[in-house]
């Protein structure tokens, strides 16, 4: 009276499944009956089935059984084994070499259990759901891994899984080529076993241990190393999978090859472009002329074109990857990338918007007057060149031939409290000439450019006779200055290991030269009278253009002079004539916030980024010629206007003299019915202190915190923020001029 039933689970799966692994089952679940005789027992798992919603059949005989279950393929198979005179229930499942039916060499995977007979549908229906949720339903799951390790290997995307200590575990075909391992090289290896590609910067690595350690899915741009030795650049997506005990017990990677900015931005232009021709096509549905389609086809070819181009601009490009990284972001991000374009389409990406104009005058005014060039152009003024009128002082041989006094002041050349004022005056307005001989000394630029002392003397003294000392501010003085500063800075020790003596001989010419022949009115000036400069420059950085250029015209025009004569077919002098040039148009304000900003973006920023960590870093990052470049340009720009972070006194000779050179420019403007540039400098209403803080506020303070920063200038901190003071306090008291009123 013993109920000996073996149960076997087949190995069929459907696709469903497949896709719902997780799901009940989508296909009703089959039963085969194996019973030689219709009994009770039979009876109560047909009603278990019909209760379960099982499909149900039964099978007399083991040659009826095999059929029915190479036609169905059912999940779970009953036998009767109570009654061995029909048949033996160990045979039905017997492989077939022993020529008797078989359903074993059938099923890819069997359990068997026992059942002790009990017609009970409840019990029968209890041992049909047991089995569903235990044996059935892990063959299914089991199956359906089968299947998905199947799409893994098949899949054109690299995939490795590894164990949570980072053990590789599996890797598909495709990551076999992609890395070019065979997998049995990366089977049971630990990742770190495996050679690194150093562009992987250890902080990206933490990045992303940190991240996919939390339990948080890991995405971005990684290099790896190919077994060849190459590096890739991949883009690589990392995702922890939670397992037993809910902890991470693995990670998967899927990587595929990344695909450059010149890709992502052709294949954006593609999709593009079938945009474009989609309107174009709605715009030639309209047009009924005969030649239309040939025309709609020369625009399309024509936009098709612009838009495959491979020579683009860097902004270009960016705006691509913006837009191409809007289609997969949230509305709010897409938004605000919205915004970024708007910004991006304009071309003055470096000027600050000024609320309004009423808002300051004074700074409008600056910034009108010093930031654009050809507003207006009104005809029938040209711009005359004044003839400067020479000194009767002797100019000296030699250094040595240097009067007492002057080489005594020269002593105090490194201090940056040198008194610049008093040599102008012991030199009679030659203090380029005397200051420049013991700076060009004092850095080897004889030796640098294989030039005598003689010629270095003849030149400095062609350069300062160059200015026009009629100018209020831009006269040899100013040069003069901007030349001091510029040695003060090339001496301090983050300047001087950033830059070679080709950029430092390069910063002291370009410091002296920069406002050569300087006729002491601004760029919009000379546009608006349709000067010879500014037609010849095309209203263009007119002034800046002219310094540089008139520098180099002189320099070359008599040997006597010709600092370059030994040098001017080298290497080195185009690159030092390249250097000058650049830095002579970067005093140009119209570019003041973009070379402050690239500065502080390209220098500031990652500098203060790697402060703690490694100085051979910080100094990779500075020695790179295209920081050397904004360096250099920051420098030159710091010296042009360092006049606010001077001593007080000099400070203040300097403001009254910027201020008389711009009121002599409104007075000429009024008589010549010009346009006034900058209205707020007119003499009989001009509040100094107010342009001062206005200049201070606008073009110094950001600007010498990040030259600052850089260089490290407590010195000229300290005065900046004293004679800011002293402007604030001067115009608390209404007062209007450089000094308060004397007590009465
Ligand atoms: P540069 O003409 O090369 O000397 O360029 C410097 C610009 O800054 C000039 O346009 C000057 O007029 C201006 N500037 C320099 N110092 C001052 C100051 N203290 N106040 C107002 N503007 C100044
Ligand atoms: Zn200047």
């Amino acid at each position: 009276t013993c109920c000996y039933s073996l149960i076997y689970v087949s190995s069929l799966i459907s696709i469903e499944v497949l896709s719902y692994p997780h799901a009940h089952f989508l296909v009703s679940l089959q039963v085969l009956l194996v019973f030689a005789k219709e009994d009770s027992q039979s009876d109560a798992f047909w009603w278990a089935c019909d209760r379960a919603g099982f499909r149900c059949n039964i099978a007399r005989t083991p040659e009826s059984a095999v059929e029915c279950f190479l036609d169905k393929h059912h999940e779970i198979i009953i036998i009767d084994g109570r009654h061995s005179r029909y048949f033996e229930p160990e045979a039905v499942c017997r492989p077939s070499d022993q020529e008797e039916p078989s359903v074993l060499p059938l099923l890819c995977a069997g359990f068997s259990r026992r059942f002790v007979e009990n017609n009970s549908v409840s019990a029968c229906y209890n041992e049909l759901i047991q089995m569903e949720h235990g044996e059935v339903r892990c063959q299914f799951k089991l199956r359906a891994c089968n299947s998905i390790f199947t799409a893994l290997e098949h899949c054109q995307e690299a995939v490795e899984i590894t164990s949570e200590d980072h053990i590789i575990q599996y890797v598909n075909p495709a990551f076999e080529r992609m890395m070019g391992y065979h997998k049995g090289e990366l089977i049971g290896k630990e990742l770190t076993e495996l050679p690194k590609s150093d562009k992987n910067r250890a902080d990206l690595l933490d990045t992303i241990n940190n991240c996919i350690k939390k339990g948080k899915e890991w995405q971005g741009i990684y290099y790896a190393r190919k077994k060849s030795g190459d590096s890739i650049q991949q883009h690589v997506r990392i995702t922890p999978v939670i397992g037993q005990g809910g902890k991470i017990r693995h990670f998967v990677a899927i990587k595929r090859p990344h695909i450059d900015n010149n890709n992502q931005v052709e294949c954006y232009s593609l999709r593009h472009r079938d945009r474009r021709k989609d309107s174009m096509d709605d715009r030639s549905v309209s047009s009924r002329s005969s030649d239309a389609p040939s025309l709609q086809n020369r625009r399309y070819s024509s936009v098709a074109r612009i838009h495959s181009m491979t020579i683009e601009a860097p902004i270009t490009k960016v705006i691509n990857i913006i837009n191409a990284a809007q289609e997969s972001s949230p509305v709010t991000v897409a938004e605000a990338l919205d915004r970024v374009l708007e910004i991006l389409r304009t071309t003055e990406l470096y000027s600050p918007q000024l609320a309004s104009k009423e808002d300051d005058p004074h700074t409008s005014d600056l910034v009108g007057g010093l930031m654009s060039d050809g507003l207006r152009r009104l005809s029938g003024n040209e711009y005359v060149f004044c003839k400067s009128n020479q000194s009767q002082l002797a100019i000296p041989v030699t250094l040595n031939d240097v009067p007492p006094n002057i080489a005594e002041m020269l002593n105090d050349e490194e201090c940056w409290e040198f008194n610049i004022l008093e040599l102008e005056a012991a030199t009679h307005k030659r203090p380029l000439t005397y200051l420049g001989l013991k700076i060009c000394t004092s850095f080897g630029v004889c030796e640098f450019l294989n030039c005598s002392e003689a010629t270095l003397r003849s030149w400095l003294q062609l350069i300062e006779a160059s200015y026009h000392s009629s100018n209020s501010y831009h006269n040899s003085t100013h040069a003069a200055d901007v030349l001091h500063a510029t040695a003060y800075f090339l001496r301090k020790e983050r300047v001087k290991s950033s830059l070679d003596q080709l950029d430092e001989v390069a910063a002291l010419i370009a410091a002296a030269v920069h406002d050569v022949d300087h006729p002491g009115r601004t760029n919009s000036f000379l546009c608006n009278a349709g000067s010879e400069l500014a037609i010849l420059y095309n209203d263009t950085a007119v002034l800046e253009s002219h310094h540089a250029a008139l520098a180099f015209q002189l320099t070359v025009r008599d040997s006597k002079s010709n600092i370059f004569k030994n040098i001017d077919r080298s290497v080195e002098f185009r690159t030092l004539r390249q250097a000058i040039i650049d830095m002579v148009l970067a005093t140009e304000m119209t570019r003041h916030f973009e070379h402050v900003s690239k500065f502080v973006n390209s220098i500031n920023k990652p500098m203060a980024a790697i402060e703690e960590t490694s100085t051979s870093v910080s100094a990779n990052i500075r020695n790179s010629p295209e920081n050397r470049l904004l360096i250099k340009r920051m420098l030159i720009k710091c010296a042009d206007v360092a006049n606010p972070c001077r001593p007080l006194e000099l400070c203040i000779e300097w403001a009254g003299r910027i201020s008389e050179e711009y009121f002599a420019q409104t007075d000429e403007e009024k008589r010549q019915g010009l346009p006034v540039v900058m209205p707020v400098f007119d003499r009989n209403t001009c509040s100094v202190p107010k342009s001062q803080i206005s200049f201070i506020d606008y073009f110094i303070t950001d600007m010498f915190d990040a030259w600052d920063a850089f260089a490290t200038l407590p010195g000229l901190m300290e005065h900046l923020s004293e004679n800011y003071k002293y402007w604030k306090t001067l115009d608390e008291m209404n007062c209007k001029s450089l000094r308060p009123p004397p007590p009465s």
